[in-house]
């Protein structure tokens, strides 16, 4: 009796003879261990070049909380230093004060700058606001994670100017950008949606820039476990916003049954900032009259908090 070979055939990578080891849906191709990374790092500096983030010259200051997003950003800018001049990275690590969970990212983002040899600075929120987010959250726990943002906003800010950075870059992936497109139009908040703090021309702003954000959630963990770079870390205990839960499950059930809706509604996202280029949506940018910082009301977010702080 004849016997077939019932055995599941591996496909090979599109473009050489090596077992796939990751299938892209959206542009229908198998991909190897080897050209799965050159594909990742290519997607990356075309996004650099297509949005002009990176100029010969800058000094990054990369916001490495030692997660997955700024450990394969920290990762992925080193590796592409070459293709400018004289580019500097610097790492800055914000120590919110969170018991149980900060201890671990900071010792992996210490681990990681001095793989590399990057200078690292660490900056913690009992430096600047005289307390940790544990303490200063006391009671308001379920506004930790808005609160904690705009905190850490003004800490980040404050460690790359401390540095000379010419730049601020973030791990902000495609589904974070998408949640978060998607959920300023959930809100009807058409400034923030088409806020763009890259090209912000203003002299009060470090320009932010996202040098990830055409790479999904999936695309990074697997660039990290295929190079042994994965570090298990424990989550941060205050995320629960429920909104952006929801959007996030929403949106990755419509991703895998439509690839590319992620990156279709950011799309959508560039084309709406270009019809509204020029035209004023915002506040115009005021000064905070507590700490003198650029607000957009009287008193900035940061100011708000520290009063609320002291009631
Ligand atoms: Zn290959
Ligand atoms: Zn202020």
């Amino acid at each position: 009796m004849k016997s077939e070979s019932v055995r599941p055939t591996v496909p090979k990578c599109t473009f050489c003879e090596n077992p796939a080891i990751v299938y892209r849906k959206e542009v229908n191709h198998h991909l190897c261990k080897t050209h799965f990374i050159a594909d990742v790092e290519l997607r990356v500096i075309s996004n650099i070049e297509k949005k002009t983030l990176i100029s010969d010259g800058d000094r990054i200051a990369i916001a490495l909380s030692g997660g997955k997003d700024s450990t394969a950003l920290l990762l992925l800018l080193y590796r592409l230093l070459p293709c400018w001049n004289d580019v500097h990275l610097i790492a800055i690590t914000i120590d919110e004060g969170i018991a149980g969970y900060r201890v671990e990212t900071i010792r992996s983002a210490q681990r990681l700058a001095h793989q590399f040899d990057i200078e690292h600075r660490i900056i913690s929120f009992d430096d600047i606001y005289g307390n940790t987010l544990d303490s200063l959250l006391r009671g308001k726990e379920s506004q930790a994670c808005s609160i904690c943002g705009i905190l850490r906003k003004k800490a980040l800010d404050k460690g790359a100017r401390d540095v000379g950075a010419t730049k601020l870059a973030t791990g902000h992936n495609l589904d974070d950008e998408a949640q978060s497109a998607l959920m300023n139009v959930l809100r009807d908040d058409l400034p923030r949606l088409v806020r763009n703090s890259s090209t912000m021309k203003s002299p009060y702003f470090i320009p932010r820039i996202k040098p990830l954000s055409d790479l999904s959630e999936k695309d990074i963990a697997t660039y990290l476990l295929i190079q042994d770079a994965w570090t298990d870390l424990p989550e941060c205990p205050y995320t629960h916003n429920a909104l952006r839960r929801e959007v996030r499950s929403m949106l990755s059930d419509l991703e895998y049954r439509y690839p590319g809706t992620m990156l279709r509604i950011m799309d959508s996202k560039r084309k709406i900032e270009h019809y509204l280029s020029g035209i004023e949506i915002t506040e115009p940018l005021r000064h905070c009259k507590e700490c003198g910082d650029p607000s957009s009301g009287e008193v900035c977010q940061v100011c708000l908090i520290k009063r609320s702080f002291s009631h």
